[in-house]
């Protein structure tokens, strides 16, 4: 099955799929959020771990003020209504990871309701509804590979358990694959530039779920959901997405229904399987968490919260147009990440070129990076070393030619421009007199081209810069090789 194919289109024209996202997010706090144990990733299996988040008998929680902070400073950028009070409720359920044998979540009582993310979809702003942001803990993490003996056994790392989270909740409002991408990549974008998570999908701090059902074009009511599960990557939401939509359509088209569902995303088998429903019923008995007050935020907290938020992603990228003239694309792209836009707005202001360093940026230096699979936090050209390069590209003293040259080699070495133009013997030529001697020789070598050239064939003269070019090994300025070829040659007339 593949969506693009032109039945699927035609098909797409008959049914509309509705999305919505679940979205798990973990919080960069120091220590868990019910007790004070760390929350650093990849340290040894079950050495941050206390009574609190081991579940035993009589330990209490106690509830971790920073979680609550950057709870919400989501909700607030999420524009949300924030609840004066909420409450932790237990949700229970069996798990070997959860030894508590129940999540300590937020239910009946979510911290905050109703807000939007806005996004720009097919050029149009649109937003969509955030349901709720509510705070919880994780469970620990079973592992059931890689040990010599795990064809018998698993094991169980609890330095998960109690890690703070905050759920995100989509509405409904999502209706492609693509839109559902992007929602993810600006809430993680937001994510980033509040500081309160790093979002790293590979170490689960970022993992969604969705919610997918379709529903003929114009029908009011919304077709029965699946929960797609086991979405930890972009491009896997993407694809299980485009798989279920199809599915579900299948189904339907089929005269079949379909069926209110778990499934799980299968990457080898790219196809989503359904679970067991039974296993999955969902009936967690929730109940509010007696060893836990109810959350009050206090206005005052709320507002000095509101108070310190950053400069969010879409005032940035605005600001950037309006201050370097920036297009929106490229302001979009180098808005992506705040270390990014950091990174842009040191090498525009220490090169004084802004257009010319987003070009670089954006162009040579992500190609580089993407390259090694790196972002820009793990640049080995530092922004000043950049604005550098940038600034003796602006004043002609090396060719872009050059310039993508001697970027490589400061990739490769970590060198600054100048010393590898000082090893190199590399400058550009842009002395008339030089140049010249060059353009005689070649036209000298060449003299059917320029014959042709004064003949009339001004298409000629392209041909004879590269050549010139040629046999600068690309140092010569090209502007000062086509005018001094035009002076060799004379005027180009037809006979
Ligand atoms: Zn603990």
């Amino acid at each position: 099955m593949s969506i693009s194919t032109a039945a699927s289109s035609a098909v797409f024209a008959v049914y509309e799929p509705v999305i919505g996202l679940e979205v798990h997010i973990q919080l960069l706090t120091q220590s868990k959020i019910f007790c004070a144990c760390s929350t650093r990733f990849g340290d040894p299996p079950n050495s941050n771990i206390c009574p609190v988040c081991l579940g035993l008998p009589g330990a209490l929680p106690v509830l971790n003020r920073e979680a609550v902070t950057m709870a919400l400073k989501a909700a607030l950028a999420l524009n949300c209504r924030i609840n004066p009070r909420s409450r932790f409720a237990r949700k229970n359920y069996f798990y070997p990871d959860l030894p508590k044998g129940y999540q300590i979540s937020q239910y009946g009582e979510p911290l905050a309701e109703q807000g939007a993310l806005e996004m720009d979809i097919g050029g149009a702003s649109r937003s969509v509804g955030i349901t709720r942001v509510h705070l919880e803990e994780d469970a620990g993490k079973s592992l059931h590979e890689g040990f010599p003996d795990s064809d018998e056994k698993s094991y169980i790392d609890l330095n998960r358990s109690g890690v703070p989270l905050i759920e995100i909740v989509s509405e409904p409002d999502l209706h492609s694959p693509d839109e559902a991408y992007q929602f993810l990549t600006r809430l993680k974008t937001l994510m980033l530039y509040l500081g309160v998570s790093d979002c790293n999908m590979e170490e689960g701090s970022l993992r969604c779920d969705a919610n997918v059902s379709v529903r003929r074009r114009g029908a009011a009511s919304l077709g029965t959901k699946t929960e797609v599960k086991n979405l930890n990557s972009f491009r896997f939401l993407q694809k299980a997405l485009t798989f279920e939509i199809e599915r579900q359509i299948e189904v339907l088209e089929g005269g079949g229904t379909i069926q209110q569902e778990t499934r799980l995303w299968d990457s080898r088998e790219q196809r989503t399987y359904g679970m067991r429903s039974k296993e999955f019923a969902h009936d967690y008995r929730y109940f509010p968490e007696p060893d836990l007050l109810p959350l009050l935020i206090s206005e005052s907290w709320k507002e000095s919260i509101r108070r310190s938020l950053p400069e969010l992603p879409h005032l940035r990228k605005a600001r950037m147009m309006r201050e370097y003239g920036l297009g929106e694309q490229e302001a979009s792209q180098l808005t992506g990440s705040p270390a990014l836009a950091d990174y842009f707005e040191e090498v525009a202001k220490a090169s004084g070129e802004a257009r010319l360093s987003a070009n670089w940026i954006l162009g040579d230096l992500m190609f580089r990076l993407n390259e090694r699979r790196q972002d820009i936090t793990q640049t080995p050209v530092s922004a000043v070393a950049l604005a550098e390069l940038v600034s003796l590209i602006a004043e002609g003293t090396i060719s872009g030619k050059m310039g993508k040259d001697i970027l490589a080699e400061m990739f490769a070495s970590g060198q600054r421009a100048s010393q590898i133009m000082a090893e190199k013997g590399l400058q550009q030529i842009s002395d008339a007199e030089e140049v010249g001697r060059v353009v005689r020789q070649v036209i000298a070598a060449n003299p059917k081209q320029a014959e042709q050239y004064r003949r009339g064939k001004t298409a000629t003269l392209s041909w004879l810069v590269g050549q010139v070019m040629k046999a600068t090994r690309g140092r010569a300025n090209p502007q000062v090789v086509q005018e001094a070829l035009k002076k060799e040659l004379g005027p180009s007339a037809p006979a």
